[in-house]
């Protein structure tokens, strides 16, 4: 049956059964070579435009249910991206969310910290992006990067003012098992944690970087520096599949997202977020009977003006 034509309940259904492939809860078995960037789920670029359709009504799904966790204002939802550059992070955002209201949904990139941010602990400047009850965070980048780049390029660790006995061997262990503790307490005080890996292919980001070189209205988007990354191309491999063996968790599961497709990438995430909303049994504040009976007499005085 057609997306459209189904109730809630069953759309968020389909929604868990297509999400569930790339949903990793248990990072010992995990293996990134087990999912292919190319991946559609057997859907053939004849359906883009299918799939195009199914994503507005994603998109319209998701923005009714967000609608109702703004309303019930109980939980918040934290939404972290992690990818290589070129995976699609910045489309698949302003696209999945694209139909939620602006007041409910917080985004925030984090870039290399500040002077300011080096003054404390890795966590200082997250922590005060968390989004509130009832809204929606997104992290374009996030507290992660201290497992991935810093572990890629050493040297960064020596910036970060640490007292030199805590930079020891055990320091990436160390920041897993923190990274999986604060997640737990976020779990624990009503945050639903969700995160992201867009896993693109190496081919495919250079051909998106040529993209860029060629089409003036995406040279903006080009980096030397991020032509420079690709000499680290196995090595961030390498660091992400430890990092998601690391942290996910039934609690706060990663999702390994194909994304040398764009609109698939963009199903599949917007996918696992309306199953994660679903299954919160969201519904909007009822009203008890004697706000009921102020709501019928403020009616009356209306009717009479
Ligand atoms: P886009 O390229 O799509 O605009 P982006 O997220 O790649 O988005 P950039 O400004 O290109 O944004 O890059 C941000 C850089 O900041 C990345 O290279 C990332 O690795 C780096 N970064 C983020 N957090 C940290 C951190 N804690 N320590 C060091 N570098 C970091
Ligand atoms: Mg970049």
């Amino acid at each position: 049956m057609d997306f459209a034509e189904l109730s809630l309940k069953k759309r968020i259904k389909r929604c868990r059964d297509f999400s569930a492939p790339y949903r990793v809860v248990d990072g010992d078995s995990f293996k990134l070579s087990d999912i292919d960037p190319a991946d559609t789920a057997k859907l053939e670029s004849e359906d883009k435009p299918k799939a195009k359709e199914v994503l507005q009504l994603g998109v319209e799904t998701l923005a009714a249910l967000q609608d109702q966790l703004y309303a019930q204002d109980r939980w918040s939802v934290l939404l972290i991206f992690q990818a290589m550059d070129a995976a699609g992070k910045d489309g698949t955002i302003k696209h999945v969310m694209s139909g939620v209201n602006p007041q409910g949904c917080q985004v925030y990139s984090f870039k290399g910290p500040s002077a300011e941010d080096l003054d404390h602990d890795y966590m200082w400047r997250c922590i005060k992006c968390l989004p509130e009850r009832g809204r929606i965070g997104i992290f374009n980048r996030s507290y992660y990067e201290e497992v991935l780049v810093v572990k890629v390029h050493e040297d960064m660790l020596a910036r970060q003012k640490l007292p030199p006995q805590l930079v020891r061997k055990s320091i990436w262990d160390e920041r897993y098992q923190d990274i999986r503790n604060i997640e737990r307490y976020l779990v624990r005080n009503g945050t639903v944690v969700l995160k992201f890996f867009l896993h693109v292919s190496a081919e495919e980001q250079k051909k998106r970087f040529l993209a860029r070189l060629d089409d003036p209205s995406k040279n903006w988007k080009f980096s030397m520096a991020d032509a420079r990354e690709r000499g680290f191309w196995k090595d961030y491999q390498k660091a992400y599949e430890q990092m998601i063996r690391a942290t996910a968790t039934k609690r706060a599961p990663w999702y390994v997202v194909p994304a040398d497709n764009k609109w698939f990438t963009r199903l599949v995430v917007a996918a696992a977020i309306i199953d994660a909303l679903g299954a919160l049994e969201l519904a909007y504040p009822e009203v008890d009977a004697a706000t009921m009976a102020e709501l019928e007499a403020a009616r009356a005085v209306l009717e009479q003006g």
